[in-house]
C-alpha cells in the first residue's frame, strides 16, 4: 500500500456515518469519545487504499470522495474501476476486521478522498459499547451477503450461458460432439433401467468432398447447415440431433424401436434428397444426399458400441450406391 497522508480532522458529523446511524443522543456521546482519536487519512486519485490478500484489521469510513473496488488489468496493468463504489458515510474493510482474514478485494480511491481510519481494536469497542453500533454492522453485513450472493448467482448464469454455448456446434445450431459424450452415455444407461428402446442414425452426406471442390466451402458450409435444418426439423422434441464431425451427423431417438427408427430415416433421407439448397437467390445448388445407417440399442450395450453398430451400417449404405438407408 502506498503511504496514506494521515491528519487529524473533526470536520466530519457522526449522523452522517452510516455505521453511526439511527443512535440515540447519549450513544452518539459515548461514540464520539471513542473515536475522537481516530485518524483521517487522504488518499488521491487511484491510490490503493487496502490491497487485495493483505492483511491489517481495519475500518476505513469514507468522509470525501469515493471509493472503488478495483482489479489489475493484464494488459496494461493498471488498476480499473468497476462498479462497485463506497460513497461518503460508507465504510470498507469491516469484514476483515470481523474475520482477522486477508482483504478479498483491493480499494482504491476513485477520487480524491477523505478517511476515517477505524483500527480493530476501536471497532470492537464501539460494539461493546454501543448496540446501536452493533445494530447497524449487523445490516451492513446482511446487505454484502446478499449482494454477493446476487453477485454467485450472476456469475452461475453467465458459467451456464457459457457452458451451453460450449455445447452448440458454431455452424450448424446442433448439438456438439462434446454434448453427444456427455449426453448419450446417460441415455443409454436410462435406457437399459427402463427397459425402453433407443435407436439413433447415423448421418454422412454423399460425395460432399466433391461438392466442396466444386462450388467451395462457403457453399459447402451452406449445404451443411440445410442438411442440419432438415434433420432437426424432421424430428419430435424428445429426438437429438447432434453434429458428429465434418459432414457426420447423428439423430438420437430416445424410445423408437428399430422398425420406428427405419422409418424416421426413410423420411429423413427422402427429405434431405428433396431439399434445394440456395446460397443466394440466383444460384440454386444441386440437391445434397445422405446416407444413414440406423442401430439400436441391444442388452448390455454401451454407447462405443452403439456406435459402433451405426457406423457399419452407414457403411453398407454407402457401399450400396448411397442416399438410402441400411441397418
Ligand atoms: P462419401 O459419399 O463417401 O461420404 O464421400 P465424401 O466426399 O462425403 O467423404 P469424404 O470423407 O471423402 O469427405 C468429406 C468432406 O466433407 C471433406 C470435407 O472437406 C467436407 N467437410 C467436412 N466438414 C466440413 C465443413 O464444416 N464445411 C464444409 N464446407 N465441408 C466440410
Ligand atoms: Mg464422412
Ligand atoms: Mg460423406
Amino acid at each position: 500500500m502506498e503511504h496514506l497522508m494521515l491528519f487529524r480532522s473533526t470536520d466530519y458529523r457522526i449522523e452522517d456515518i452510516h455505521l453511526f446511524r439511527d443512535i440515540n443522543e447519549e450513544n452518539r456521546k459515548l461514540i464520539a469519545d471513542i473515536i475522537k482519536d481516530c485518524q483521517v487519512v487522504k488518499a488521491r486519485t487511484g491510490q490503493i487504499v487496502l490491497d487485495a490478500n493483505s492483511s491489517g484489521a481495519r475500518l476505513f469510513i469514507v468522509l470525501k470522495g469515493a471509493l472503488g473496488v478495483s482489479r489489475l488489468t493484464e494488459k496494461s496493468n493498471h488498476l480499473e474501476n468497476t462498479i462497485t463504489q463506497y460513497l461518503p458515510g460508507e465504510c470498507v474493510g469491516e469484514i476483515s476486521v470481523l474475520d482477522e482474514e486477508i482483504h478479498s478485494a483491493t480499494i482504491s480511491a476513485i477520487s480524491d478522498s477523505e478517511l476515517l481510519l477505524i483500527e480493530a481494536e476501536t471497532l470492537w469497542k464501539l460494539i461493546d459499547e454501543s448496540n446501536g453500533v452493533a445494530r447497524n454492522l449487523l445490516q451492513l453485513l446482511s446487505f454484502r451477503i446478499r449482494a454477493a450472493n446476487a453477485q454467485i448467482r450472476n456469475r452461475q448464469k453467465v458459467g451456464e450461458f457459457y457452458r451451453q454455448l460450449s455445447m452448440v456446434d458454431g455452424l450448424t445450431g446442433l448439438h456438439n460432439r462434446a454434448w453427444l459424450n456427455a449426453q448419450l452415455p446417460g441415455m443409454i444407461e436410462y435406457a437399459h433401467a427402463a427397459g425402453a428402446p433407443l435407436s439413433i442414425i447415423m448421418v454422412d452426406l454423399d460425395h460432399f468432398k466433391r461438392f466442396n471442390d466444386e462450388y467451395g466451402h462457403l457453399l459447402g458450409d451452406d449445404a451443411l447447415q440445410t442438411a442440419a435444418k432438415v434433420l432437426n426439423a424432421g424430428l419430435r422434441p424428445s429426438d437429438f440431433a447432434a453434429r458428429y464431425g465434418g459432414e457426420e451427423m447423428m439423430v438420437i431417438l430416445p424410445g423408437a424401436s428399430h422398425k420406428s427408427a427405419m422409418g424416421v430415416a426413410q423420411r429423413l433421407c427422402n427429405r434431405l434428397g428433396k431439399t434445394k439448397i440456395f446460397s443466394d437467390r440466383q444460384k440454386i445448388l444441386p440437391h445434397i444426399t445422405g446416407s444413414f445407417g440406423v442401430a439400436t440399442l441391444t442388452p448390455g450395450q454401451d454407447s462405443n458400441a452403439l456406435i459402433s453398430t451405426a457406423d457399419a451400417a452407414l457403411y453398407r449404405a454407402k457401399a450400396a450406391g448411397r442416399n438410402q438407408v441400411a441397418s
